[in-house]
This record gives C-alpha cells, sequence and structure tokens, in this order.
C-alpha cells in the first residue's frame, strides 16, 4: 500500500446545486475551511452562493452547458485556487473520467478514485468484485448477455422466471424490464440493449433473478483509503414510486444487531478489498431474511442525514477529513446507533399527477422543533427553476422510537408551508398515515401497490 498523501484543503469548490450544495457549505463551514459556489445562470439566486466565499457562473441553466460542463467546472476552479472538489450527488459525481481529469489538474476529488468508480459503475463488474470480496448478490447470468437466443433461454431456465434484464450502465432506476415467461425473453433483451445504448450508450445487458416482493435495505460506509473502513447501519428505503426513493428510515425494522454487524463487517471488508476511499453505500435487496447486493453507490446520497441523525456522525465532514488524507478517526466501536430517523423527499411536482411544478414560492415557512432538522435551500421568493430534479427540500425527523419520530414528522409536514408551488406533501402525509407504513417493513411495491391503487 502507497504511504497516505496529506492534501491539506482549505479551500473547496462545489460542483452542485440546491440543497445539497447548501449542506456541503455548512459542513466546510464548521471545518474552518472556504468554499466556491459555481452556478449556472438559472441558479444566481441559490442560497450557498450568498454563503460562499467565491463565487462563478459557469454556463447556460441547461446541466450539459453548467453543472456537466468538466472543462469550465476545472477553469473555475484553477481561476480561484481551491485544493478540492465535492460533487454532491448526481451530476458528475460518479463520473470517473471527471475525477480523473480532477485530480490530474491536481485537485483532490472528494470521492474515490476514478478506477473505483469505474469498477462500481458498471454494475456487471461491480457485482463481479462484490462475488469475490464474499458479498452475496442475487443469481443471475454472472455476465453480459451475448445474442444466442438459446444460451440466453437456458440462462434464464436456470435462473427461474421471473427474471430481470439490466443494462451494466444503467442508473435512476432506467434500463431495466421485468420478463415473466419465455415467450418475452429474446424481445426484452434486444429491447433492454437498444434503450441502453440509446440511453447510456453502452448496450451491455444481463439478467438476474426478479425478487418480487424485497425491501430495499441499504449500508453506509466510511473508508478512508488506508486500509481502514467502518460501516454505519443501514437504511431501508423501500418506499418509492418508479424505483425513486420518496421516504426512507434508519434503521430498518427487523434487522438485529447481530446480522447488522455482520453484512457491515462484509461491507467494510469489501471496500478494503476494492481500494475505496471515501463514503459509499453498498445497495441491497432484502428478501425472507436474505441480503443480495444489487449495486454500490460511489458517493454521498441523498439520504445520508436520516444515518448522521442515528450516529450522530457529520457525513460530509468525515469525507473532507478523507480526502484531506487524514486517517479515520472514528472506530467501528464508536458507531453506536440512537433512536430511528425518518426522511421525507419534498418535491415540487403535483401531488397527483406527479407532474414538475417549477414557479415561484410565494409564502414559505420552515418546520422546527426538537428532533426536526430541514435541509434545503428554500426561501420565501425564491424561483424553482424548471431545468433540474423536482426535489427542493428533504424533512428529516428523530425520535428516541420509530413512533416518536413519525409523530414529529406528521408534525413537521403539517407545519411547512410552501405557497406558489405544488409539492408532494399531502402524499407524504398519507404514507405517514397508512397503517402498512406504520407497521413498518413493506418490501418496494408497497407504496405503488397498496397507497398510490
Ligand atoms: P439504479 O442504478 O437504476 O438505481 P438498481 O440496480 O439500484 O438500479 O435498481 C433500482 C431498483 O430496481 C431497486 O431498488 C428495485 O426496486 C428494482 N430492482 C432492481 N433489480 C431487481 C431485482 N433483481 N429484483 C427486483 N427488483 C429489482
Amino acid at each position: 500500500m502507497s504511504l497516505p498523501v496529506v492534501r491539506p484543503i482549505k479551500r473547496v469548490l462545489i460542483a452542485n446545486r440546491g440543497e445539497i450544495a447548501l449542506r456541503i457549505q455548512r459542513a466546510c463551514s464548521q471545518l474552518g475551511i472556504e468554499t466556491v459556489a459555481v452556478y449556472s445562470n438559472a441558479d444566481k439566486d441559490l442560497l450557498h452562493i450568498e454563503q460562499a466565499n467565491a463565487s462563478l457562473c459557469i454556463g447556460k441553466p441547461a446541466a450539459s452547458e453548467s453543472y456537466l460542463n468538466i472543462p469550465a467546472i476545472l477553469a473555475a476552479a484553477s481561476a480561484t485556487a481551491v485544493d478540492a472538489i465535492h460533487p454532491g450527488y448526481g451530476f458528475l459525481s460518479e463520473n470517473a473520467d471527471f475525477a480523473e481529469q480532477v485530480e490530474a489538474c491536481g485537485f483532490s476529488f472528494i470521492g474515490p478514485t476514478a478506477a473505483v468508480i469505474r469498477l462500481m459503475g458498471d454494475k456487471i463488474s461491480a457485482i463481479s468484485a462484490m462475488k469475490k470480496a464474499g458479498v452475496p448478490t442475487i443469481p443471475g447470468s454472472d455476465g453480459m448477455l451475448s445474442n444466442d437466443a438459446q444460451l440466453n433461454k437456458q440462462i434464464a431456465n436456470k435462473i427461474g422466471y421471473p427474471v430481470i434484464i439490466k443494462a451494466t450502465a444503467g442508473g435512476g432506476g432506467r434500463g431495466m424490464r421485468v420478463v415473466h415467461d419465455e415467450s418475452e425473453l429474446i424481445q426484452a433483451i434486444a429491447l433492454t440493449q437498444a434503450e441502453a445504448k440509446a440511453a447510456f450508450a453502452n448496450g451491455d445487458v444481463y439478467m438476474e433473478k426478479y425478487l418480487q416482493t424485497p425491501r430495499h435495505i441499504e449500508i453506509q460506509v466510511l473508508c478512508d483509503g488506508q486500509g481502514h473502513a467502518i460501516h454505519l447501519g443501514e437504511r431501508d428505503c423501500s418506499i418509492q414510486r418508479k424505483h425513486q426513493k420518496v421516504v426512507e428510515e434508519a434503521p430498518a425494522l427487523g434487522i438485529n444487531q447481530q446480522v447488522r454487524q455482520e453484512f457491515g463487517e462484509l461491507c467494510a471488508k469489501a471496500c478494503v478489498d476494492i481500494g475505496y476511499r471515501g463514503a459509499g453505500t453498498f445497495e441491497f435487496l432484502y428478501e425472507a431474511g436474505n441480503f443480495y447486493f444489487i449495486e454500490m453507490n460511489t458517493r454521498i446520497q441523498v439520504e445520508h442525514p436520516i444515518t448522521e441523525m442515528v450516529t450522530g456522525i457529520d457525513l460530509i465532514q468525515a469525507q473532507l477529513e478523507i480526502a484531506a488524507g487524514k486517517p479515520l478517526s472514528i472506530k467501528q466501536d464508536d458507531i453506536q446507533l440512537k433512536g430511528h430517523s425518518i426522511e421525507c423527499r419534498i418535491n415540487a411536482e403535483n401531488p397527483q399527477s406527479f407532474i414538475p411544478s417549477p414557479g415561484t414560492v410565494t409564502r414559505f415557512h420552515a418546520p422546527g422543533g426538537i428532533g426536526v432538522r430541514w435541509d434545503s435551500h428554500l426561501y420565501q421568493g425564491y424561483t424553482v427553476p424548471p431545468f433540474y430534479d423536482s426535489m427542493i427540500g428533504k424533512l428529516i425527523t428523530w425520535g428516541s422510537t420509530r413512533n416518536e419520530a413519525i409523530s414529529r414528522m406528521q408534525t413537521a409536514l403539517s407545519e411547512l408551508v410552501i405557497v406558489g408551488i405544488s409539492t408532494n406533501q399531502p402524499l407524504l402525509q398519507r404514507i405517514l398515515e397508512d397503517e402498512g407504513f406504520r407497521e413498518g417493513g413493506q418490501s418496494i411495491h408497497y407504496l405503488e401497490e397498496k397507497v398510490l391503487k
């Protein structure tokens, strides 16, 4: 192993927008680190720009001309002499070429190395690396499917229907197709290949057993890239719509300390095996008491605050310290889960049709009180632009019990006032009142099949 290089971080460029840019701004400020905000010309009124030490407009509203514009971001980093770049989530956060260019220009990339992003960004190579590390995976084709129809039928028969065809480069819930019997198989493979090629410029697909009532449970890890890794418990993100998370909670109901420890250790060990650096998440489907790895996210995730609430660890600060080359200061024994936390994603969308609802917030009031956290860049008079993701904030509550976290969430949701645009608040309220949600431990289909039906 090479010797760790300590590269003090005094100034960070935040290569993102919205709530996560503000979240990174807060962490930097608390560590005495200066920040540079970069923004598109649709985003000049973002809250973190006011807080940052410097700010630069990097291009037009379309993400391809601003938040995905690598030369513009690198030029801004050079002009402002930053030490490191934080990519947040989405945009360039899992783009290995970006990470490579950031490092080649002499800045620290706050995340893993380009090689590890590449390894985990391709689902086929990620699954194979996890198998090697002893992490359980879903029975599947063990690699890319060829165009040999006979062979593909044999693979599907061996796995057993239903199966799912997935794009190795897929993301955001796209590039997947469920197949219930042999008559649909060959066409489904061809369609998924064509879609994947168009959407991700990579038509490689693989096959997995389709699990019918799994829960989505993921494990948070931190690894310093110097041989030390810890796990910070799990999150249950099963309340989803169109494979997108809506409500998340930590810890997951029904996962006892022994199982948490066993799978957490497996993930931490896998991180060391692949030379991981930074914060990361192992996503699993969980069915009938078994965990099956589906993918790893090599960035900070939207739902990271619920882990912060039950562990007391600031994950963004931890990312910054790791990127500066410091060995992990937190030991596994320091991680004691306390209480329960829930997150509701607040989206600017019509609560029935789910059509995005950009526009100006004419009246705004943030909820508060004990155990309530509001991570958002919203303010009265702010205009939500139509160009980006519709998530405008995250409402997070903590309670000593799950029931307390739920009741605090209900109060907080009723206090949150956002007038001028539509939000999914009514849907979130319905979920929080739902008997099955309150019982807990529902599958990934529960929201669509039981609440939204
Ligand atoms: P993405 O990278 O697009 O998020 P994932 O591989 O993480 O794709 O899968 C997203 C979601 O799709 C999962 O949370 C789950 O709801 C569903 N899914 C993926 N693979 C399977 C499977 N083998 N069986 C059942 N559902 C699956």
